[in-house]
C-alpha cells in the first residue's frame, strides 16, 4: 500500500457507514461518501476515486470554493463526537489520482452550451464524454463564469479554471469566447443543433430603491476589482455592505483587507449568515463591524456621504435552515458611510430568449442548468446539476 492508499485507508476506517448519511444529505456537491469511502475500506481506491469523478469531475474547483463546515464535513454525524471523517481531505487524496478521459465515439448530436461556469463546464464535461459533438460559449474570455467575474483572487487562485480547461479541451469540447449570445444568435444556434443549454447563471443583482453614484451593487464592485491586489479608495473611506452572503463577505474582506472600515448590515442574525463560515471568521479578524435584525428604511445624502435609517426585523420561524423575518416599525440604528454595497441576491441576467417561468425544458430543443434554473447556489450544486441534465439528455434523447 502506498502513502496515499494508506493515507485514504486511515481517514475512511472510522467511517460509521451509516443508514442514513448526513455527509451525503448536506454535501453541496452531492457526493455519495458512504459509498466513497466503503470501497476506500475495501482497498478499492481506484474505483472511489472512478465513483467520486463520475459525480465531479472538478474536485479541485470544489475543494477550494465549497464550505465544507456547512456540508459534508460539518454535518458528518461523528462531528458530534468531535471526530467527523475528513470528507473533504479524502476528496483531496482522490483527486490526484488520473481522471479517465476516453470518450464514447462521436454519436452524431451536437450541443452548444451557453456560460462557461462551473454548471456549464460540467455538463459539456459530461456529454463529451458520452459522444455529443459540444461547444461551449461564453461572454468572457475564458471559462469560469461567476468565480472569474467576482470571486477575489485571496479566495481563488486562478490558475485552478486552467486545470477545469484542460480537461475539457482533452474530451474535445469547443469553445467560442468573449460571445454574447442575442436573440438572432440563438435562434441561429438553435437550427444547427439537437440541443440548446443555457447555463446563464444569476448575474442581475437585486435592487433597493435608492439610487446614488455612492451607491453600487456587489456583482458590479465585485467584477471590477476582484482581481485587483490592492484598491485606490482614499484611505479614510467608510462602507456600508448590506447583506450577509458570499458576495457582501467578498466585497467586505476585499476592502478589510485593504484597510477600509467596513460595517455590514443584515435582515438576520449572525447564526443566519449563509456566507462561508471561513470568510466570516476572516471578516471577525480584521474588524468588520455589524448591525444585525436591520433592513435600510431610507438614505439622506449630505456633504458627500450617506446617512442610512433602519429599522429592525423580526426573526420567525426558520425554512431552510434560515430565519425568516418580517420588518418592524421599530427604529433600527444609523449608519454613517462613503459607500454603500448591495448585495441582498442576485436573479437571473434578462435575454430576450429566456421566457419568464424558467423551468428545466422551455421548448423543444433547449434546456436550463445551474444557477438559471434554482437561484444561487453552491459551486457543488452547478457542477452536480451539470451531471443530471447530461444524463436527462442522454437518457430519454431530451425528451
Ligand atoms: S455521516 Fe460520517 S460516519 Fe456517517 S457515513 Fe457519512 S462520513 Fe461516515
Amino acid at each position: 500500500m502506498n502513502e496515499i492508499e494508506s493515507k485514504l485507508k486511515s481517514g475512511a476506517l472510522n467511517c460509521l457507514g451509516c443508514a442514513s448519511p448526513r455527509c451525503e444529505q448536506f454535501c453541496h456537491g452531492h457526493l455519495p461518501h458512504r459509498t466513497i469511502l466503503s470501497l476506500i475500506k475495501q482497498d478499492k481506491f481506484i474505483e472511489a476515486s472512478e465513483l467520486l469523478y463520475s459525480c465531479n469531475p472538478f474536485p479541485e474547483l470544489t475543494l477550494s470554493l465549497c464550505d465544507c463546515e456547512s456540508g459534508a464535513y460539518g454535518h458528518c454525524i461523528k462531528n458530534k463526537l468531535g471526530s467527523p471523517i475528513d470528507t473533504k481531505g479524502i476528496e483531496s487524496l482522490l483527486s490526484t489520482y488520473p481522471l479517465n478521459l476516453k470518450t464514447k465515439p462521436y454519436n452524431g448530436k451536437n450541443v452548444s452550451i451557453i456560460g462557461a461556469g462551473p454548471a456549464g463546464c460540467s455538463l459539456g464535461f459530461h456529454l463529451a464524454k458520452l459522444g455529443y459533438g459540444v461547444t461551449i460559449f461564453d461572454e468572457n474570455d475564458f471559462i469560469g463564469g461567476a468565480i472569474l467575474s467576482y470571486i477575489p483572487r485571496f479566495r481563488f487562485d486562478e490558475k485552478i479554471l486552467n486545470s477545469v480547461f484542460n480537461k475539457l479541451k482533452a474530451v474535445g469540447v469547443k469553445f467560442v469566447f468573449s460571445k454574447r449570445i442575442e436573440n438572432d444568435d440563438y435562434l441561429a444556434l438553435k437550427k444547427k443543433n439537437d440541443f440548446i443549454c443555457l447555463c446563464l447563471g444569476t448575474n442581475s443583482s437585486r435592487k433597493i430603491p435608492f439610487e446614488s453614484n455612492l451607491i453600487e451593487y456587489g456583482l458590479s464592485f465585485l467584477k471590477k476589482n476582484c482581481q485587483k491586489e490592492q484598491l485606490s479608495f482614499p484611505k479614510n473611506k467608510v462602507f456600508c455592505v448590506y447583506g450577509g452572503g458570499n458576495v457582501a463577505f467578498d466585497c467586505a474582506n476585499l476592502l478589510l483587507n485593504n484597510g477600509y472600515k467596513v460595517n455590514l448590515l443584515y435582515r438576520r442574525d449572525f447564526s443566519s449568515l449563509p456566507a462561508n463560515k471561513k470568510e466570516i471568521e476572516h471578516a471577525l479578524s480584521k474588524g468588520i463591524g455589524f448591525a444585525f435584525t436591520s433592513v435600510i428604511n431610507d438614505i439622506e445624502i449630505s456633504n458627500e456621504r450617506l446617512l442610512i435609517h433602519t429599522l429592525k426585523t423580526q426573526l420567525g420561524e426558520k425554512i431552510n435552515g434560515r430565519a425568516s423575518f418580517v420588518n418592524t416599525s421599530i427604529k433600527g440604528d444609523d449608519i454613517v458611510c462613503d459607500n454603500l454595497i448591495v448585495c441582498i441576491g442576485q436573479k437571473p441576467c434578462q435575454f430576450d430568449f429566456l421566457p419568464l417561468d424558467l423551468e428545466r425544458k422551455i421548448d423543444e430543443k433547449t434546456y436550463l442548468c445551474g444557477d438559471l434554473l434554482y437561484g444561487s447556489k453552491t459551486i457543488g450544486d452547478a457542477i452536480f446539476d451539470g451531471l443530471q441534465l447530461a444524463s436527462i439528455i442522454d437518457n430519454n434523447n431530451g425528451i
